[in-house]
């Protein structure tokens, strides 16, 4: 099978052939139809995360091995399986859930792979989507996408799964007030479809990027509002008449978190996804006083992926922009995403 590799951390990936792996116990082998190219990717081949203040979170330092295929959200077919994989339709696309943990710890146990202390995700500390074939440890782990256009699929098992896992955080207020989306990236356009598609009031984005925030409205976003405007604060007040209740970070720099926090209402919620990097100072007072609560939000389980699924059939699917491109275009993709030039997603599709 052929693959394109992270051999080591900021460096382009390098295709590689190797043996086309055979299944065993209850793994199954998927040839990949279409694979998308996420922020985490470039996280992962940059090495780490910055923690702001010259600190940084390594991958390295957290045991990560080389040389390993990136790519977490996959859509593929089985064409192999393992003695105790069971019976497995193979003319289906099938995504792929990649946040898989040991199986046996608590979070595990509880549904929560996501959160497994010893994770085993797909494209992170498994070999991924970069590639023509991705081996899957266990059939739970394939969700029958049925008509969905493949492309458009693949990004529901991150971004997809990151925004409506995000979203769910916000509770009821989702239903009562407007939500403010920091971003509009893939994530940011797929969460002003899913406030809508959740029963939501609809989402107010701000984004620094002209297209961006066009896109957004395209979307379907309340308003669009210019990240990098003097009197941006304003803007949003009097966007959002009812007050901000939820802001749904999908940046995460330190910039973004001093605008949410600067613009919460009393017992609103900051919900942080973005790793964009970098730290803030809160006076600890603010966080009772005004009643905060701030939340972290990674990826989400296998639970979530599967409601999200039922979403898309049922309520009609959201749909965003992807850019379709091939395997060996994979390095020059990554660059465009890292130049802030990709519209929606980056999806290979297979040739
Ligand atoms: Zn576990
Ligand atoms: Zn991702």
């Amino acid at each position: 099978m052929k693959s394109y590799q992270l051999q080591d951390y900021r460096q382009p990936l390098v295709p590689v052939e190797t043996p086309t792996p055979e299944p065993k116990g209850s793994e199954l082998l998927l040839k990949v139809v279409a694979s998308g190219i996420c922020h985490t990717d470039l996280h992962l081949i940059d090495g780490g995360y910055d923690l702001g203040q010259g600190r940084r979170l390594s991958f390295k330092d957290r045991g990560f091995q080389l040389p390993r295929t990136p790519g977490h959200e996959i859509v593929g077919r089985v064409v192999a399986a393992g003695p105790e994989a069971g019976a497995i339709a193979r003319e289906k696309n099938y995504l792929v859930f990649p946040w898989i943990g040991c199986g046996t710890c608590v979070a595990c146990a509880a549904g929560d792979e996501h959160l497994c202390p010893q994770p085993r995700y797909l494209g992170l500390q498994r070999d991924g989507g970069f590639s023509d074939h991705v081996m899957v440890p266990h059939p739970r782990y394939l969700l029958d996408i049925g008509n969905i256009d493949p492309k458009a699929a693949a990004p529901y098992a991150c971004s997809g799964l990151t925004t409506y896992s995000a979203l769910k955080k916000a509770g009821d207020a989702i239903k009562r007030s407007e939500i403010l989306i920091i971003g509009a990236g893939g994530l940011g356009l797929m969460g002003v479809q899913l406030v809508r598609l959740m029963g939501g009031k609809g989402a107010v984005v701000v984004d620094i990027d002209a297209k961006k925030r066009q896109a957004a409205v395209e979307a379907g976003a309340l308003a669009a509002l210019d990240g990098s405007a003097a009197d941006l604060r304003a803007q949003i007040q009097s966007a959002m008449t009812a007050g901000v209740h939820v802001v749904v970070d999908l940046v995460g720099s330190a910039t973004t978190a001093q605008l949410a926090i600067d613009v919460l209402a009393k017992g609103g919620k900051y919900i942080l996804v973005g790793l964009f990097g970098g730290s803030i100072d809160i006076p600890l007072p603010t966080i009772p006083l005004r009643v905060l609560t701030i939340t972290g939000s990674f990826v989400g389980n296998l639970a979530e992926l599967n409601e999200l699924l039922d979403l898309a059939r049922s309520r009609g699917l959201p749909s965003f922009p992807t850019t379709p491109c091939s395997l060996h275009d994979v390095n020059e993709n990554l660059r465009r995403l890292h130049d802030g030039k990709v519209i929606g997603r980056a999806v290979m599709v297979a040739e």
